[in-house]
């Protein structure tokens, strides 16, 4: 059974759930700190939950616990009866809203335009979970700030969703922040700013809440002789953190089967939503076809949610664009090989990424960042590009990332495949990265906005989904306290 805790422990025995406490989220929700802490999981649910009858049964999961943190009974954890939630878009944000949504009792339709879910964006992001490090041109840190909140809760809330098998075998090896000579920030001013940021990352996770790691805020730079071991000329300082990457293709398999299987989610897939029709609640499909009478719609569009808000009347005050970007996903390495994850700062440079579980990714901006669009809905920019640009996108990611990371070629020959994909991605903002003043480093305008019932979210990065999810399902059921 389970004991009540105030300050975030638990001395429960769930020999099923491990009942993990997960306090960061008070961090993420200040004002719901010291509130009680009651960890719950399924045999708890099932056996003590009120509601828990065979015509509404609690459907509470055992990684309740991190929202029991902000649940004080199960009864007021429920959403209000045959509520009924339209999701459109099924990436990481549609599928988190649609997970916590019906954990919360609701029932939900969830609107995806192609054949499966998870088909994305979120299918071709390279998965790290930002700790802020990337917005360190953001000088009020608001960026920073955000992306540590939505790491802090990430895991908490996929062990929630998913289970354990979430971060199984696709967690990254650690990120290396390897500053370009040409960085807009040089390396003494980037080691201070990543000291002001760790406080930040310290204070949003404390207790392993960002993937078991005890101090998700520890920096520390390089001599000049470690980096020559491994780096190019054209790395002026290098610093390691923490900060990880997840594989997108391993969590896009667990959230398909989670959604799948919630008896409370009803997935319609190749259902492209045209518009939101007010007087009815309706949303507008192919064909003609109306599905109405929801409680509440959320846009979860990413690419193709500017067109649906503007059959609400509602655009963004501000100019934004859609950037189309490819990278080089690598799988099937050849043996053990451990390289060192690497975001290249501060600028449009690049990535490698080791997922530790025999996958890769490796990305040059400059060769990659193929489309940009300030129109509300984007060319159809395609996810794999013809043979002839791929071989292009490959070569030229090779050789901008040789003077920095020299045994470039050692690392792509261990890897049997070499596929460049590619991803739309959109932000406020109407100049591109390479701009020092342009406002794609700032990225904290992001999250959803609310007109009564009808709700649009800018996902903004993988990072912040969760957090977000949890912020919209709470716009629409009530505060879960
Ligand atoms: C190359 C690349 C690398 C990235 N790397 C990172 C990273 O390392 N870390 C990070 O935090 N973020 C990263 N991002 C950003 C991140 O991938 C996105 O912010 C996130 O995946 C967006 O999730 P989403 O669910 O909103 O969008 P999506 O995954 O695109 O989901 C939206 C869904 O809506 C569907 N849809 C569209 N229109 C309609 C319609 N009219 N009707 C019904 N369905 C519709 C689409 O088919 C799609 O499945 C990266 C992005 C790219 C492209």
């Amino acid at each position: 059974m389970t004991n009540t805790a105030t300050d975030g422990s638990t001395s429960d025995n769930h020999q099923n759930c491990g009942g993990r406490p997960y306090p960061a989220i008070w961090a993420a929700r200040p004002e719901l700190r010291g509130r009680p802490y009651v960890p719950l999981c399924v045999a708890f649910v099932e056996l003590n939950c009120p509601q828990s009858t065979s015509s509404s049964r609690c459907l509470h999961s055992r990684r309740l616990s991190v929202l029991a943190i902000v649940a004080v009974s199960c009864n007021e954890f429920m959403a209000p009866p045959h509520h009924t939630i339209a999701v459109i878009g099924g990436g990481i944000q549609g599928s988190c809203i649609a997970l916590e949504a019906a954990h919360r009792g609701a029932v939900v339709h969830l609107f995806e335009a192609g054949p499966v879910l998870m088909g994305g964006a979120s299918l071709y992001s390279e998965g790290k979970i930002h700790l802020g490090y990337v917005y360190a041109k953001d000088m009020t840190l608001e960026t920073a700030d955000l992306q540590a909140r939505g790491a802090a809760v990430f895991a908490p809330l996929m062990w929630r969703w998913l289970g354990d098998s979430f971060d199984a075998g696709a967690v990254s090896v650690p990120f290396n922040y390897a500053v370009h000579t040409k960085s807009a920030l040089n390396g003494d001013k980037l080691g201070e700013r990543y000291g002001v940021m760790a406080g930040l990352i310290r204070t949003h996770t404390d207790n392993g809440s960002y993937f078991g790691v005890e101090d998700a805020g520890e920096v520390h730079r390089w001599t000049r002789d470690d980096i020559n071991a491994i780096y190019g000329s054209d790395v002026q300082a290098v610093f390691s953190t923490r900060e990880i990457a997840v594989d997108p293709a391993h969590v896009a398999r667990l959230l398909i089967d989670a959604v799948e299987a919630h008896p409370l989610i009803t997935t319609h897939v190749s259902a492209e939503v045209h518009a939101v029709e007010p007087t009815t609640r309706a949303l507008v499909l192919g064909g003609g076809e109306y599905r109405g009478g929801f409680d509440h719609i959320v846009n979860c569009a990413w690419a193709g949610r500017l067109d649906i808000d503007n059959s609400m009347g509602l655009l963004p005050t501000q100019p934004w664009s859609y950037r189309m970007k490819y990278f080089v996903k690598l799988t099937d390495a050849v043996r053990e090989r451990r390289t060192p994850s690497t975001t290249i700062v501060l600028g449009g440079f690049g990535d490698i990424v080791d997922y530790n579980n025999g996958d890769g990714f490796i990305s040059w901006y400059p060769t990659g960042q193929r489309g940009f669009s300030g129109d509300i809905i984007p060319p159809p920019w395609p996810v794999a590009p013809a043979d002839e640009t791929a071989q292009d996108i490959l070569e030229g990611t090779r050789e901008g990332l040789r003077p920095i990371y020299p045994d470039i070629d050692a690392l792509l020959e261990n890897y049997t495949t070499h596929q460049v994909r590619g991803g739309v991605i959109y932000a406020v903002g109407s100049t591109d990265i390479d701009d020092p003043e342009s406002q794609l480093h700032v990225r904290s305008l992001s999250g959803p906005q609310s007109h009564g019932w009808y709700h649009t979210v800018d996902t903004g990065k993988y990072t912040t989904a969760p957090l977000f999810a949890v912020e919209t399902v709470d716009r629409m059921l009530g505060p879960s306290s």
